[in-house]
């Protein structure tokens, strides 16, 4: 929201940090290596929540995992501040995904980052999907919609990517990271296999959530996603409003979804205008209460109520 000024300030700070980082390293032992920690475990910065589960599976108790965003911070509006900032600096390596966060993709090191988009086929952007920030900052050009961590079978080829990541960057414990590579996208394989029986035979396949991130989700198993919002602070206008609702009538949908750090207000003036009721179904773009998987499992059974789905 603040936009403009306020991230001219975390690149001040930006290159302050480089410079203290550049003072620091300067007179080095040469002893302690720069992105580990004093036990010697690579450190790996985690942009946002569902990367920060992802890197805590595959890492295990061979990283140290620092979560760069909040719980309850809309990821896609996060600043940097000097910690986070330092954090990124001293990363062995960064994990995140091009053309969610502006500013982590200004600050990370090219050379010692891992962006998931790079491992999946990506979906192109929603009909003017574009987050605030994006515009004025070039980032619409990514040209693809970055929320792929909503789809469990994409996350598992993430997973096993990060493997080799990890693998390739700290070798003593290679065996290790591809095991729980393994592993974990062996778990969103079977996640991945209950969406896919969960959501067959659906009276509705029209959701409408109230900011348009289940793109992934709905690609993969044959929904069909109306944003309300692209963006998850713009108002929608009085246009799109009626437009939507004229849909959600056509379409005869029973439920309008709304997410835990959006206000609820809009989706519940449309729910109340086409007689529907609201239910969350949650972007994980923050911590939930239970994790990555008990968080996916709310949601198809969230989809299956709403959608009227008989598994
Ligand atoms: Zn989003």
């Amino acid at each position: 929201m603040m936009s403009g000024f306020s991230r001219l300030g975390a690149l001040g700070l930006l290159t302050a940090g480089a410079l203290l980082s550049a003072t620091a390293c300067g007179g080095g032992s040469g002893v302690s290596e720069v992105g580990a920690t004093s036990d010697g475990k690579p450190e790996v910065v985690a942009a946002f929540y569902p990367l920060q589960w992802l890197t805590e599976q595959v890492g295990g108790s061979d990283v140290q995992v620092t979560g760069l965003t909040a719980p309850g911070v809309e990821p896609h509006d996060l600043e940097l501040g000097i910690q986070q900032v330092t954090d990124l600096q001293n990363a062995a390596l960064t994990v995140y995904v091009k053309g969610v966060q502006p500013a982590v993709d200004d600050a990370v090191d090219q050379e010692k980052s891992f962006d998931a988009a790079t491992a999946v086929t990506t979906i192109p952007a929603g009909e003017g999907h574009e987050h605030e920030g994006e515009e004025e900052h070039g980032h619409d050009e990514v040209g693809y919609d970055p929320h792929l961590w909503l789809d469990p079978s994409r996350m598992a080829t993430v997973a096993g990517k990060l493997g080799e990541r990890l693998a390739a960057a700290d070798a003593a414990h290679a065996q290790a990271y591809r095991d729980r590579a393994a592993k974990t996208a062996a778990t969103l394989t079977t996640l991945d296999q209950e969406f896919t029986k969960g959501l067959t035979t659906c009276r509705s396949r029209t959701m409408v959530t109230a900011h348009e991130a289940f793109g992934y989700l709905a690609d993969r198993y044959k929904l069909k996603q109306v944003g309300i919002t692209l963006d998850p602070e713009t108002e929608p206008s009085p246009a799109r409003l009626s437009e939507v609702a004229k849909l959600a009538r056509a379409e005869g949908v029973t439920t309008i979804f709304t997410e835990a750090l959006v206000s609820p207000k809009v989706a519940e003036v449309l729910a109340n205008e086409v007689g529907a009721k609201t239910a969350v179904l949650d972007p994980l773009e923050s911590k939930p209460s239970g994790d990555y998987v008990s968080a996916m499992r709310d949601n198809l059974k969230t989809l299956q109520t709403a959608l009227g789905c008989t598994a």
